[in-house]
């Protein structure tokens, strides 16, 4: 006792002082059996056994890296052995039986329970112990206690015979009674080996923790794009810590809401009830609205429908935790495992740390993606600016000339907006240029390249698109402009003009800026609110829609 407790002191872990607490019991039980010739003897008989009974439970309990499976277990356990022991043991004592009788009946007790106990000591030894672990002298000891108890009982039963006349019957008995002893000591040195098993498991495991983390900052250093990101994240979830399942909710600060940004082998929910959260919903808006690690047993989870898709993954548990950086909360990650699988234990400190490292980077690349887009877009409308353009027009030039893909240009520009200024004031020229902005958005496709050139003007790049496709495209930008009620102009007319022409891989950039400009010119002059194309060099001439 003094050894279990000089060694485990200290351990705030449960197992350890499970582990303890079943020497002082063990200690307590077997003392109290040393009374068993004195008046006190049924009570104490009772009484030590119950306490060897819990104390041997404990120390299962303690060694198994996995706790049993649940409180109720534990009750009907202790309960079982302890009619054995606790009821029948005594009755049989002393109850008026011949004595021989009496041993066939104790013997044959003591060979079931060692039987039984062998099968299940054997099971959750190797269903829970490094193979290693004692369990195999555990088993020989524990069969050969209850060959000895059969033996006795046998020899009881049918006189000396041939086994009896081979060993003297109170040699026997004494051996019976030896063994268990023997046992019970080689049972504490097991458990003690794997206490110490569990304890490098549990350094091990803490190491294992240390190095996924080192290996995700590693890893998540070199990288500044979300979509990069979310790999490493993935890959030290999945892969260095063994979840199952994870989603990262990101705030959405127009809805007020949690919205999944990235998720690996997630729930598919019918309707929108996991996609988007708010505040306090689920275990994911609990840890967002309590600012707090949130982890749940799939049995105690609320949602029954989610905990059974959980639970059909092979989940056990849920834990969620809120994604702070110093400005605030920016969403949670929810990651759902099974206590089998998962290869480190997962405790609330780790994860608060994991999410913290992962709302640390997710922001810096959310601050990254901001200022790279400052410097390419345009503050007004968020369309590309003219820098940016270039430098995509030239990549796509030599893209398209190398591959023989078409490309065309298109300069579009509004008519008479410097009246629409002097009329109604700069504030609302700017409320114009928004609205026309985002229905050339809304025209085009998503690979057309959108620019604010200048002003009042927009360049637009057609990649992989001939004159006709362009021209139809503007054309619609046209239609829709004309027919769009900007509300501050109160009803005055609102129209563009737009010049398209092919791009000339002969030429310069500039010079095919300025053949589009050349388009555009002619379509004002033309008399605006329309669309005016340059046809290919091969075939010479414009067209034009209006
Ligand atoms: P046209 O039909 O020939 O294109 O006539 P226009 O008046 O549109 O052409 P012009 O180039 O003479 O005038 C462009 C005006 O656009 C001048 C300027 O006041 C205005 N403008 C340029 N940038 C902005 C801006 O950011 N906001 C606002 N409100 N107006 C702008
Ligand atoms: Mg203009
Ligand atoms: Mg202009």
């Amino acid at each position: 006792m003094i050894f279990a407790y000089s060694v485990t002191w200290g351990q705030n872990d449960h197992r350890f002082k499970e582990w303890r607490n079943s020497s002082l019991s063990l200690f307590l039980g077997f003392s109290l059996l040393l009374f068993q010739n004195t008046l006190a003897s049924f009570i104490s008989i009772c009484i030590a056994n119950y306490l060897i009974v819990l104390g041997f439970y404990m120390q299962v309990s303690a060694s198994l890296i996995i706790d049993f499976p649940d409180k109720a277990f534990r009750k009907r356990f202790i309960l079982l052995l302890s009619v054995f022991f606790w009821i029948l043991f005594p009755w049989f004592t002393f109850i008026h039986f011949s004595t021989s009788a009496r041993v066939v009946a104790i013997s044959l007790l003591l060979f079931v329970i060692y039987s039984c106990g062998t099968l299940r000591m054997r099971s959750v030894f190797t269903k829970n112990l490094p193979k290693s672990a004692f369990t195999r002298e555990l088993f020989i000891l524990f069969l050969i206690s209850g060959i000895f108890y059969l033996l006795r009982a046998v020899i009881t039963l049918a006189g000396p015979g041939i086994i009896g006349s081979l060993f003297d019957r109170n040699h026997i008995t004494s051996i019976s009674l030896l063994y268990p002893t023997i046992f019970n000591v080689s049972y504490i040195i097991a458990m003690f080996l794997a206490g110490i098993k569990i304890q490098n498991s549990l350094v091990h495991k803490e190491q294992e923790k240390q190095s996924a983390l080192f290996h995700f900052l590693n890893d998540t250093a070199k990288h500044l794009k979300r979509k990069d990101l979310y790999k490493s994240i993935e890959t030290i979830l999945r892969d260095s810590l063994g979840l199952d399942t994870a989603a990262i909710y990101l705030k959405d600060f127009n809805k007020e809401a949690y919205t999944i940004a990235y998720a690996f082998n997630y729930l598919k929910i019918p309707g929108d009830r996991i996609s988007t959260l708010k505040s306090g919903e689920g275990v994911t808006g609990r840890a967002v609205n309590e600012d707090r690690v949130i982890r749940i047993k799939i049995e105690d989870y609320p949602d029954r429908e989610l905990a059974e898709t959980f639970a059909a993954r092979g989940c056990t548990e849920v834990i969620s935790a809120p994604l702070r950086t110093p400005d605030g909360i920016i969403g949670a990650i929810t990651a759902a495992y099974s206590e089998k699988t998962r290869k480190v234990i997962l405790d609330q400190d780790f994860f608060r740390i994991l999410a913290e490292q992962i709302a640390l980077v997710l922001n810096n690349a959310y601050l990254f993606e901001k200022v790279s887009n400052m410097a390419s877009t345009d503050p007004l409308t968020g369309l590309l600016n003219r820098r940016k353009l270039l430098q995509l027009l030239q990549q796509e030039s030599d893209r398209s000339k190398r591959y023989n893909l078409n490309l065309t240009l298109a300069m579009m520009d509004l008519d008479h907006f410097k009246k629409i200024n002097d009329k109604f004031g700069h504030d609302s020229g700017d409320t114009v240029l928004e609205t026309v902005s985002a229905l050339i958005r809304k025209g085009c496709r998503q690979t057309d390249l959108i620019s604010r050139w200048g002003g009042e003007e927009f360049l637009l790049i057609f990649v992989e698109t001939d004159i006709e496709a362009a021209s139809a495209v503007c054309e619609r930008i046209r239609t829709m402009v004309e027919s769009a009620g900007v509300p501050c102009l109160m009803g005055d007319r609102l129209t563009v003009s737009a010049g398209v022409a092919p791009f000339d891989f002969e030429q310069s950039i500039e010079q095919n800026i300025d053949l589009a400009d050349k388009a555009l010119y002619m379509a004002k002059n033309n008399g605006r609110n329309r669309v005016t194309a340059i046809k290919p060099p091969t075939e010479e001439g414009t067209e034009e829609h209006s």
